[in-house]
């Protein structure tokens, strides 16, 4: 099917009601790997970070990381779910290079955590509660590297590498109940759920889920019925989609196509899907039924886990302030509309402008400098706000600068270019640019002199009453002092001078 093919997404919508799952898996931040000691560290020399027990070798015996237990169960509370008293592993059986025990240590029938929701706010500022069916515990496979071929995929490959330093990487699978009843907005509810939930994520501090890197990773399940009509209809699973922007083309793509085949007589089948960048399209996978056999069961070789419920209790209690109420309170906080709030959050602002407002700025020129200056210069070299080299204390002190007459705007924007270009801190580089208004009235005035003198015609009109002509001679001393003078005082300066008051 090609997308001429499909169907317009008014024309889909008005004939059908989306369905949707949500699969999200979260690569937990934990030192070591779930079931062995292994450092969980990137970038290392493919094999370097393995053992018997991640490279499932005979004999070797998995233990549970503490750690990824707590985290599971941090991640289902904020989830508004109930924790399971008692629950164990279990094996799902399955042959693939990349998993060497030949069986993925997971939960199945006895998750960690069930039966929770979250709440996610669509852009024009409504709630929508998104239902949790379960979240569990499972591990990461390891990597193949195809080579040889044109692709880098398998076809055309002339052999294969493997790489086991992933394998038994902690994760945690977030699975929804279908969501029903978005309508139109099934798409924006997808992308705003997987948004929150990498907030969530996020403030719990299990995992940086950065979706780029593959750490949160999202399998979108839909499908459509005609509306009026109860029972689901046949789903399809596009895999592995890893941007909130891809989430939410994957499942309008999705709407357009399975209403094209349905409109055309053709039915839907249950398979798994590739998600392609370029063009937001979706290709088939492989066929998967409900049937499918993993012959699932209990981890003999693991302890069952039963969190105590003081445990938990505990947990509860330490968790964070929900991204959302903060949000809400940081909005009302900064006195910003929710659509500005959007772009903040979008931009990966919010901590920034939290943490300069702690280090001493206002809230309003924390925010005009992360999301001006900054954000500019973070796209333009393809950053995020987060690693650009400057810090939130750094900026603050640029906003006490401008505060207390030392630099105006456009000196800031210069000092922050050079923090940037590593020049050091703020203070470093208005003392090695030479970078500080010019406030010394002397100088002010001589240099306010030479202007009138050197535009004598402009100076008449002044005096004459066209106040408004102050600005060419206002122009002409800040580039006289190389734009470091306060060209407010300036003008107050040269009306002084003309014998003229503004009126
Ligand atoms: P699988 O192991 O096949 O991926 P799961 O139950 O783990 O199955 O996940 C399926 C996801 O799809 C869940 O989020 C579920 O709520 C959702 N889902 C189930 N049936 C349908 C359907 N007919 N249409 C859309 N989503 C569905
Ligand atoms: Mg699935
Ligand atoms: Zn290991």
């Amino acid at each position: 099917m090609t997308v001429t093919e499909l169907v317009s997404y008014e024309d889909a919508l008005a004939s059908y009601d989306p369905v949707m799952g949500l699969e999200v898996h979260v690569e937990l931040g934990t030192k070591t790997k779930m079931f062995c000691g292994c450092s969980t560290e990137l970038k290392q020399d493919a094999n370097s970070q393995t053992c018997p027990t991640c490279l499932g070798l005979p004999g070797s015996l998995p233990v549970v990381n503490a750690i990824g237990v707590e985290s599971a169960i941090k991640i289902g509370l904020a989830l508004n779910c109930e924790i399971a008293e008692w629950c164990r592993f279990a094996r799902k059986n399955y042959f693939y290079p990349d998993m060497p025990k030949n069986f993925q240590t997971s939960q199945y029938d006895e998750p960690i955590a069930f039966n929770g929701y979250l709440d996610v706010q669509l852009e024009d500022g409504e709630i929508f509660r998104v239902e949790i069916e379960r979240a569990h515990m499972e591990e990461d496979t390891g990597k193949s590297l195809h080579v040889g071929g044109a692709t880098g995929r398998i076809h055309g490959a002339s052999h294969s590498l493997l790489d086991y330093n992933r394998a038994g990487i902690p994760l945690i699978e977030i699975v929804t109940k279908p969501i029903e009843g978005a309508g139109t907005r099934a798409p924006e509810v997808a992308k705003a759920y997987v948004a929150e939930l990498r907030e969530l994520i996020k403030a719990l501090g299990v995992s940086e889920a950065r979706m780029e890197q593959g750490q949160m990773r999202c399998d979108v399940n839909l499908s459509l019925r005609p509306h009026g009509r109860a029972e689901f209809g046949t789903r399809s699973e596009t895999k592995n989609v890893n941007s909130l922007r891809s989430v939410e083309r994957a499942a309008r793509f999705e709407i357009q196509r399975h209403a094209a085949v349905l409109n055309s007589g053709g039915t839907i089948v249950q398979e798994t899907r590739h998600f392609h960048e370029e063009d937001g399209s979706t290709t088939a996978g492989r066929i998967k039924d409900n049937a499918e056999d993993y012959r699932y069961f209990p981890e003999p070789d693991l302890v069952p886990v039963a969190p105590s419920r003081e445990w938990v209790e505990e947990l509860r209690r330490g968790l964070p302030e929900l991204p959302r109420v903060r949000r809400n309170r940081l909005r009302e906080e900064w006195g910003v509309s929710e659509h500005d709030m959007q772009s903040i959050l979008n931009a990966g602002a919010i901590d920034p402008i939290v943490a300069t407002i702690e280090a001493g700025a206002d809230a309003a020129s924390a925010r005009k400098w992360w999301m001006g200056e900054l954000a500019r210069n973070a796209n333009e070299s393809g950053r995020d706000l987060a690693s650009l080299p400057i810090t939130p204390e750094q900026v603050a002190r640029v906003t006490v600068l401008v505060k207390e007459g030392s630099l105006n705007d456009k000196l800031a924007r210069q000092v922050i270019e050079g923090v940037l270009a590593g020049e050091g801190g703020p203070d470093d580089v208005v003392e090695k640019r030479g970078l500080k208004v010019v406030s010394d009235e002397g100088a002010l005035g001589t240099a306010v002199d030479e202007a009138i003198a050197a535009n004598a015609g402009i100076a008449d009109k002044i005096r004459s009453g066209k106040v408004a002509a102050a600005g060419a001679l206002v122009g002409a001393v800040m580039k006289a002092t190389r734009g470091q003078a306060d060209a407010a005082r300036v003008r107050e300066l040269i009306l002084e001078k003309l014998g003229v008051t503004e009126g």
